[in-house]
């Protein structure tokens, strides 16, 4: 791979030297263009599986309401440099499979960890994946051989799905705007008060002639938690994608969470509201195609990095040993998840290290990607920082390894500050200073995305 992009500049500096006079206008216009590739998997186990989200299910899922999907996007820069981001109907990116994926788009198409983003709409109604979450529920030891199996599955096909999408690589513009939808609450009690960030960031990908969309990527901060039943479904976000993969024949819709893990769609449990929150979802980005959209200019720099979190306090064996006679079934599930890993590893880490990632396209758009169930100050606290209308906030992205509060929510405590680390398997609360960390992490990766990179 390294010879061949060694020798492939000189190639086309000598074509470029020959020809470049007698070049056809379109073709001259056609090297100034991003290129753009798309590709889209059926994701749906095979069998019958538990379903993820909900740590009291105790049985397999019992149909569909839809299919769930994984859709790629592969975008390669006027000057060469390429990057893919996939989109899952999935709960979360376990760290694992992430590990798995990327290695193989590495080996296979020369990115670096840095060029490829691994998002998920956290679908509540999607299949448990070999992952830590899943250990919040009780499942025997028959079903958890089916997560194993089917996780080795989505492997593959996520890798395959990348390598289609590249493979798919076609002159294209890129055009970004902001839309809204107004369906999230902030759940956190009481209710409706906190705050809540209702914009659908959305890039439209067309052909040069302007003729074909031929993709979108929108995102939106709010849990996809509509339902609680036993039945594959993409909630809210797969809907979404369907009215616009419908509305744009040919088009890739391409969802990813936002930092909306305080946020829920509210009222929900009828799934007449998860179409209907869908289909408002979807008018949200209909609207910024009908207004006038921002071009993205030529540029293209990535970075990633992985910034150590630290928890509260690690507990010992002795503490493990005295949860295990809780009285909830969640605490003596991670008693026993962590006692097993402390006999495993020797010790329980301290730390966790937590990726955070920043593309920058164009001069438009600076796109933060954070791993984890972010709450939306952070959402709010980076579009102040790095600018309005032109910085998106994905969540859930890279490693969905627990909650991500932000230093008010963790201070105040409850689920998403505090209680949701039990069924993440995780041994205590964050320490103070998580958020300075992940936004000083932020701001030193856009940093030195403002600074142009070969590709
Ligand atoms: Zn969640």
């Amino acid at each position: 791979m390294k010879c061949f992009r060694l020798f492939l500049p000189l190639a086309m500096v000598s074509v470029a030297l020959s020809f470049t006079s007698e070049l056809p206008a379109a073709e001259k216009e056609s090297s100034s263009l991003w290129s753009a590739g798309f590709a889209k998997a059926v994701i749906t186990p095979e069998e019958p599986q538990f379903l993820s989200g909900y740590g009291g299910r105790n049985k397999p899922v019992e149909g569909k309401v839809s299919d769930l999907f994984a859709r790629a996007i592969a975008l390669r820069s006027p000057g060469g440099k390429t990057v893919v981001m996939v989109s899952t109907d999935l709960i979360g990116i376990p760290v694992k499979m992430a590990q798995v994926v990327c290695d193989a788009v590495e080996k296979q198409h020369g990115l670096t960890r840095a060029d490829i983003m691994l998002t998920c709409s956290h679908t509540h109604c999607g299949p448990a994946l070999d992952d830590e979450l899943s250990y919040m529920m009780n499942i025997p030891d028959a079903e958890w051989d089916k997560i194993r199996k089917y996780q080795l599955v989505l492997n593959e096909k996520l890798i395959r799905v990348i390598s289609d999408a590249i493979a798919d690589l076609q002159p294209s513009v890129l055009e970004t705007g902001i839309g809204k939808a107004e369906f999230a609450v902030n759940r956190r009690p009481p209710i409706g008060v906190g705050p809540i960030d209702h914009e659908v960031p959305v890039l439209r990908i067309t052909s040069p002639d302007g003729k074909q969309i031929r993709g979108i990527v929108f995102g939106y901060a709010c849990h996809c938690t509509v339902m609680s039943f036993y039945q594959w479904w993409g909630d809210y976000a797969g809907e979404a994608s369907q009215f616009l993969e419908e509305r744009h024949p040919g088009a890739t819709a391409l969802f990813f969470a936002g930092c909306g893990a305080d946020q829920n769609p509210l009222p929900r449990r009828k799934l007449e509201l998860g179409v209907k929150y869908g289909r408002m979802l979807a008018a949200g980005v209909q609207e910024v195609f009908e207004g006038k959209m921002t071009p993205v200019g030529p540029e293209l720099s990535t970075a990633f990095r992985r910034v150590d979190l630290e928890f509260q306090k690690v507990p010992t064996s002795e503490e493990l040993q005295a949860d295990l006679k809780s009285t909830s079934a969640y605490t003596v599930r991670r008693a026993n998840r962590l006692l097993d890993r402390l006999k495993q590893e020797g010790s329980l880490s301290a730390t966790y290290p937590y990726p955070v990632q920043v593309w920058k396209l164009g001069t438009e758009l600076t796109w933060v990607a954070l791993g984890g169930e972010v709450v939306v100050d952070y959402s709010l606290r980076l579009k102040n920082e790095l600018g309005q209308g032109k910085t998106w906030v994905t969540g859930y992205a890279n490693d969905v390894m627990c909650y991500i509060p932000s230093e008010r929510v963790l201070e105040e405590g409850g689920y998403e500050g505090a209680s949701s680390m039990i069924p993440y398997q995780q041994p205590s609360s964050w320490k103070s200073g998580l958020e300075a960390r992940i936004v000083d992490t932020v701001q030193a990766l856009v940093k030195e995305t403002a600074k142009p990179q070969a590709e």
